[in-house]
C-alpha cells in the first residue's frame, strides 16, 4: 500500500503528521513533497525548517479494521490483514470473529460481551455486567482465544472474577477448565464449545442471584 515516508525533518513528530495530509495533495510529479516552514525551536526562538515526505509503495496491504498498514503476515489471523494496533485492542478479533461474536452476544444481549487483550499476547473473550463479577473464556494453557475456524468448540477455560479485592472471587474461580493438548499422543483435542461456555457462566450467574 501507499505509505508516507517522511525523509527529511527535523520536526516533531506531531508536526510531521498535521502536514502529511496537506502534502498528499501537492506531492509532484516525483512523488515528493519539499517544504519550509516557519517554527518555534524548544526555546521559542523562530527558526525555519524543512519536511520532505516521499510517497513509497510498499508490499502491504491496508488494515481491514482501520486502512492503516497491515503487519501480519497471511498465516495469522486466517489471511485476513490487520494492523498491530488493531490485533492487540481486539478490533481485529471483533471483525473476524463476528458470527461467532454476535452469538455470544444474543445469548447475554445485558452483557458486553468482547476480545480483550490481556497483555503479552494473550486475549480472553469477556462477558461483563456493571456492577457485577466478570466472566472470560480463553483457550487452557495458553490463554488465548482459540483460532480462527475454533470459535466453535475450541474452549478450554470459563473463569469467573471478581474485580474487587475482598471478593472471595478475586482470584479468580473456574467454571470449566480442560486440556486442549494429549501430551503423550500428542494430539490437539477438542475444547468446550460455545453453548457450553454459555452455559456454565448463565448458571453460575443464577446460583450466586439464588445465593
Ligand atoms: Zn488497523
Amino acid at each position: 500500500m501507499k505509505m508516507y515516508a517522511v525523509i527529511d525533518s527535523v520536526f516533531r513528530q506531531e508536526a510531521c503528521f498535521r502536514t502529511i495530509a496537506e502534502a498528499e495533495k501537492e506531492i509532484d510529479s516525483r512523488k515528493r513533497y519539499d517544504r519550509e516552514f516557519t517554527m518555534e525551536n524548544s526555546d521559542g526562538i523562530p527558526g525555519r525548517d524543512y519536511l520532505t515526505i516521499q510517497i513509497v509503495e510498499r508490499d502491504s496491504q491496508p488494515c481491514k479494521v482501520c486502512g492503516g498498514e497491515a503487519t501480519n503476515t497471511p498465516e495469522q489471523y486466517a489471511g485476513y490483514p490487520y494492523c498491530r494496533n488493531c490485533y492487540h485492542t481486539g478490533s481485529a478479533a471483533d471483525d473476524q470473529h463476528m458470527n461467532d461474536l454476535s452469538y455470544f452476544r444474543q445469548a447475554f444481549p445485558d452483557a458486553e460481551v468482547g476480545v480483550e487483550h490481556t497483555g503479552g499476547g494473550c486475549f480472553w473473550l469477556s462477558f461483563r455486567w456493571e456492577n457485577d463479577p466478570f466472566y472470560y473464556a480463553a483457550t487452557a494453557g495458553d490463554a488465548c482465544v482459540p483460532d480462527a475456524g475454533k470459535w466453535g468448540d475450541g474452549w478450554g477455560c470459563v473463569c469467573c472474577y471478581h474485580e474487587d479485592e475482598d471478593h472471595h472471587d478475586y482470584d479468580g474461580r473456574m467454571l470449566l477448565y480442560k486440556e486442549l493438548w494429549d501430551e503423550e499422543a500428542g494430539v490437539e483435542l477438542p475444547g468446550f464449545t460455545k453453548r457450553q461456555v454459555i452455559a456454565a457462566i448463565k448458571k453460575d450467574r443464577k446460583e450466586r442471584t439464588a445465593a
